[in-house]
């Protein structure tokens, strides 16, 4: 499908990718990970020809790309990256139906085509294909980027970094929509991340790059049991295994919580919250899916006889039990929030942590734990 063969890319005198060779076989789902700088996107720019190489041959379907006019073969392979480029003066529709509008694809099937698309990620045309981009949240944004460069049925995807700006729900969402879209159609899918976990979680094949060379190719289980080298073994333990210095969320967070209905009534609230059980009450529907978090400082909002569901905060911000105390800090201070649910692995709310959660646990590594 896709053939590297000794590719080497030099910008003067440094070296971006050094002398590679790499096959990638119709409908793999290949994901290039590696530290920053390793040669990662010069690497999938070269197989669009947005880079050309210094030396070696690259082949698409057989064919070496350099017999392939750019701007063609572009139209043939999907690419997606972070934060991109939607047009932020076409619609949704437009938007996803740009590649095979240049094709010159009769325009019923380019709609219909569109309309699948939509419908399969759960965006529902009739809501979303005349709204303008900046009408949708970033990760809405961020699956018609996919879905735009699946529009013309590539037989190649390439993708860079596409989830890295998304809240780890959004991007553990987005990760399985890709995987699922992966499955039910023939296409070959080249992704870069520098997230070990994201690679493992999505590949077939991990291609390990470091310092502009490929150090190992494996499925995710064979590089997780016998990683190429220290390097590799230590990329992986930092970004899958927390190491015993490193606090999770999962450490810090309260577990404290109550769920209460969302049809309850505030004097309910306000008993709980008085016998001093909690800090947090989490509000679900019927089905236990998570409606809204009410703190104490709320209930003054609301008469006496008003309902859980007038003063609970729907507006709520995530982070994954699994990831770091201090993403926990940045996504408070860049989200804004008071709290972050944190959702374990079935993405359920396993606790609460809020700038208090962190600061008594930075606390206490500086000044050990106050017994009380
Ligand atoms: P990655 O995507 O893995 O972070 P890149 O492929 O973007 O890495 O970059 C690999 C190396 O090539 C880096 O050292 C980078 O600074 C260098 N590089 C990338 N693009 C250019 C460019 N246009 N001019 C000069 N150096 C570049
Ligand atoms: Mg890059």
């Amino acid at each position: 499908m896709v053939s590297l063969k000794n590719v080497t890319k030099k910008y003067g005198d440094r070296i971006a990718v050094n002398s590679i060779d790499l096959e990638i076989h119709s409908g793999q789902f290949v994901v290039v990970v590696g530290p920053s700088g390793c040669g990662k996107t010069t690497t999938l720019k070269m197989i669009n020809r947005l880079v050309e190489p210094t030396s070696g041959e690259i082949s698409f379907g057989g064919k070496n790309i350099e017999s392939i006019n750019p701007v063609q073969l572009r139209r043939s392979i999907g690419y997606v990256i972070q934060g991109i480029g939607l047009f932020p003066n076409m619609t949704i529709l437009e938007n996803v139906e740009i590649v095979p509008k240049l094709l010159k694809w009769p325009k019923e099937k380019t709609r219909k085509k569109a309309y699948e698309l939509m419908e399969t990620v759960g965006m529902d045309p009739s809501v979303y294909a005349y709204k303008f981009p900046s009408e949708l949240s970033g990760g809405e944004q961020q699956r018609i980027g996919v879905l735009r460069a699946m529009a013309a049925e590539p037989s190649l995807i390439l993708m860079d970094e596409p989830f890295g700006a998304l809240d780890p729900i959004t991007r553990d969402n987005l990760q399985e929509e890709v995987k699922k879209l992966h499955k039910t159609v023939q296409t070959t899918f080249v992704f870069v991340t520098h997230d070990m976990s994201e690679a493992i979680k999505i590949a077939d094949i991990i291609v390990f790059m470091n310092h502009g060379s490929i150090v190992q190719v494996a499925t995710p289980e064979e590089i997780l049991r016998s990683p190429a080298n220290d390097f590799v073994r230590d990329f992986i333990g930092n970004h899958i295994a927390a190491r015993g210095e490193d606090a999770t969320v999962k450490d810090v967070m309260s577990e404290n919580i109550k769920t209460v209905s969302a049809q309850d009534s505030v004097e309910t609230l306000r008993l709980l919250f008085q016998n001093g059980q909690t800090k947090y009450l989490v509000a679900v529907n019927q089905s236990g899916n998570t409606e809204g978090i009410i703190t104490p400082d709320r209930l003054s909002l609301c008469s006496a006889d008003g309902a859980v569901s007038d003063l609970m905060n729907r507006n709520i911000a995530s982070i994954r039990v699994n990831e770091s105390r201090e993403t926990a800090f940045h996504t408070l201070k860049q989200t804004g929030a008071d709290y972050l649910a944190v959702m374990d692995e079935r993405g359920q709310i396993a606790g609460l942590v809020s700038n208090t959660e962190l600061l008594d646990s930075a606390a206490q590594d500086l000044w050990g734990r106050c017994e009380n």
